[in-house]
């Protein structure tokens, strides 16, 4: 079994999720006390966050390629950063590193591609809905991206820094959450990538009327394929 790098801290409530969920499916694949071998490099997101808002990139970019090759260097036979948001430094981090970086993008979008389908709803942070980088990504995949309008970027974005970055977990909030995705099946996408980390721990496939496309499930497995590969 090979061991999974993760570059975690973005927020932690998110990298607990990747640590149960990598564990949970070596298990289910192995079965007896297996789990998954894993080394996690924690930043703290109150650095990150600094960055982002100063629109820092180059800083954060940095930051993480020198966490992932720390990972390397203690043993971790592939990378993955657990944030879709900071995939916008993704070459830095990629090119830090000799072991596989594993994009979430990548595998967020094979299973969709698998799918049939090609007009798909983000729900995501500001920075993932509006830069470049996550939109072109998934379009070399022949996936259209639609995002909220203007005032349902703002809700979705504000209750991932002010909520579930915090662990704050609210009713109102997942109804929030519900409406903009009514919307967007409503404007014509087949389905709706969770494109956040901490997005799964507010809602499920059960709040969406299509089907869902969860970044930390999709890329937790992918790890787990890679690692037992
Ligand atoms: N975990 C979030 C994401 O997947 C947001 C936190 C961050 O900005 O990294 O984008």
């Amino acid at each position: 079994m090979r061991t999974i790098g993760l570059i975690g801290g973005m927020s932690w409530e998110s990298s607990a999720e990747y640590y149960r969920l990598v564990n949970q499916d070596v298990r289910a694949r192995l079965g007896g006390q297996h789990n998954a071998k894993s080394l996690m490099a924690t930043v703290d997101f109150a650095e990150i966050e600094d960055m982002q808002r100063a629109g820092d990139w180059d800083a954060a970019g940095d930051l993480l390629a020198a966490a992932a090759a720390a990972l390397e260097r203690a043993g971790a036979d592939c990378i993955a950063l657990c944030t879709n948001t900071m995939h916008v430094v993704a070459d830095k981090i990629e090119t830090a590193v000799t072991v596989p970086f594993v994009h979430l993008v990548d595998a967020t979008a094979e299973p969709i591609q698998a799918a049939g389908l090609t007009r798909i709803g983000l729900l995501a942070t500001r920075f993932t809905m509006e830069m470049d980088f996550y939109r072109e990504r998934m379009a070399a995949h022949g996936i259209e991206v639609v995002v909220p309008n203007e005032a349902d970027r703002t809700t979705i974005h504000d209750i991932i820094y002010k909520e579930l970055t915090l662990g704050v977990l609210r009713d109102e909030s997942r109804e929030e959450y519900r409406g903009v995705m009514a919307d967007l099946a409503e404007r014509g996408c087949q389905g709706m990538i969770y494109g956040c980390t901490e997005i799964t721990l507010l809602v499920d496939a059960s709040d969406s009327p299509v089907p869902v496309f969860d970044s930390t499930r999709l890329h937790a497995e992918r790890l787990v394929d890679l690692a037992l590969a």
